[in-house]
C-alpha cells in the first residue's frame, strides 16, 4: 500500500489515497521524500480550515454532524479530523475512526480521523499537523475539532484558518475562558443550545461583556457571537455564514496567507522543542531553514538531522544554556 507519489495522484485517489497518505505519515516518518510529499500539499491548499474548541459536553460533535450535513447539501467534500488529548493513554486515538460523528462510510464526500494529542497537556502531533495538512490539500472544506479541555483548546489555533469557540449557556464558560487568556484567541464565538432559551441569551450576554474586558484596546475586531443550537437548526446557516465570511475577509487581505505562514513556522519551532528542548531550539536557524528548504516539513527534517548529527558527533547531552558557543544549525 504505496502512498501516492504526487499531489496530484492523491487529489486523484479519493478517500483511498488520503488514508494511505495518512499512514505514510507514521510508517515513513523522517524521511525525506514524505517530507516533500507533505511541503507540497502544505503549498497547496484548497479548504478553508475551520477549528472548533470548547469543553466536553458544550455540543461540538452534533453542531459538525450539522456542518457536515450543511456542506454536504451543497455538494462539498469534508475532511474531519477531532483532536483528543484522552487517548494518550491508550496510545491510540479512543474514539477510532468513528467518532462521535454519525456519517455514512458510504460517502465519498465525507473523510473523518481522530488522532491523539500529543501529551495529557495537549498540543497537536506532528501527525495531526500532517493530516491536517493533507485534507487541506484534497477536501473542499475540513473541520478541526478539539475533543478536550486543557491547553490543546488554544493549541488548535496553531493550524486552522478560523477558530470558532463554542460556549454552553449557563455553564460559566465565559469567566473560565477570560481568566484562562483563551477569549483572545477566537474568530468567532458560538453559544451552543440556543433552544435553551433564557439561558442562551443571557450567556451570550455575558460573552459580549467578557469580550470587551478581555481585549486590549489595540486588539483586532471582537469575534461575533452568535446563539446556534444544533438539534433544532437555529442560527446554523448563520454561524456558517459568519464563518465563509471572515474567511472570505482573511483570505481577500492577505491575513489568511499571513496567518499560514505563522503556522508553518510555529509547527517546525514547536516541534523541534518537543524534540530537543528550549536548549536544542535554541541552536536552530528556524528562519534560514524554512528559506533553504522552501516548506516547513522539509526545514523539520533538516534542523533534525542536523541536531541528530551534532548529538552524535559527541555533543550528547545538551550544551550549557548559559555558555552557548556552537554556531546555530541551519
Ligand atoms: P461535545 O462533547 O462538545 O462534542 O458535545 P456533544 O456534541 O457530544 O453534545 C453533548 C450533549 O449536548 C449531548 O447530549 C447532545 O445531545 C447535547 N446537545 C448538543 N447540541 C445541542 C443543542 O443544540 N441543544 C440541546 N438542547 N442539546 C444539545
Amino acid at each position: 500500500m504505496r502512498r501516492p507519489a504526487s499531489l496530484e495522484a492523491l487529489r486523484a485517489g479519493g478517500k483511498a489515497a488520503l488514508a494511505r497518505a495518512l499512514s505514510a505519515v507514521e510508517t515513513e516518518a523522517g524521511e525525506d521524500d514524505l517530507a516533500r510529499f507533505l511541503d507540497a500539499a502544505a503549498a497547496a491548499p484548497r479548504a478553508e480550515v475551520l477549528g472548533l474548541t470548547g469543553p466536553p459536553g458544550v455540543g461540538k460533535s452534533t453542531l459538525t454532524n450539522a456542518l457536515i450535513r450543511a456542506y454536504r447539501s451543497r455538494g462539498e467534500r469534508v475532511g474531519v479530523i477531532a483532536v483528543d488529548p484522552s487517548s494518550q493513554v491508550t496510545g491510540g486515538a479512543l474514539l477510532g475512526d468513528r467518532t462521535r460523528l454519525a456519517t455514512d462510510p458510504e460517502d465519498a464526500g465525507i473523510f473523518v480521523r481522530s488522532m491523539a494529542a500529543r501529551d495529557r497537556l495537549g498540543g497537536l502531533s506532528d501527525h495531526a499537523i500532517a493530516a491536517i495538512v493533507l485534507m487541506r490539500a484534497v477536501m473542499d472544506r475540513v473541520i478541526v475539532e478539539s475533543v478536550g479541555i486543557g491547553q490543546s483548546e488554544a493549541d488548535v489555533v496553531h493550524a486552522v484558518d478560523t477558530l470558532a469557540l463554542c460556549i454552553q449557556p449557563g455553564s460559566g464558560d465565559s469567566l473560565q475562558f477570560m481568566k484562562a487568556g483563551v477569549m483572545e484567541l477566537p474568530d468567532l464565538i458560538l453559544v451552543t443550545k440556543a433552544d435553551m432559551g433564557g439561558l442562551a441569551r443571557r450567556a451570550r450576554a455575558d460573552v459580549a461583556g467578557a469580550l470587551t474586558l478581555a481585549r486590549p484596546a489595540d486588539a483586532r475586531a471582537a469575534p461575533q457571537v452568535l446563539c446556534i443550537s444544533a438539534t433544532s437548526g437555529e442560527g446554523i446557516d448563520e454561524a456558517l455564514a459568519a464563518a465563509d465570511a471572515f474567511a472570505g475577509s482573511a483570505r481577500d487581505s492577505g491575513a489568511l496567507r499571513e496567518r499560514r505562514v505563522r503556522q508553518e513556522r510555529h509547527w517546525v519551532v514547536d516541534a523541534l522543542r518537543q524534540r530537543f528542548g528550549s536548549v536544542g531550539l535554541g541552536l536552530c536557524d528556524v528562519d534560514g531553514a524554512l528559506a533553504k528548504a522552501g516548506g516547513p516539513f522539509a526545514a523539520m527534517a533538516m534542523l533534525d538531522a542536523a541536531m541528530r548529527t551534532r548529538l552524535a558527533a559527541g555533543q550528547s547531552s545538551m550544551p550549557d544554556p548559559l555558555t552557548p558557543d556552537q554556531p546555530p544549525l541551519a
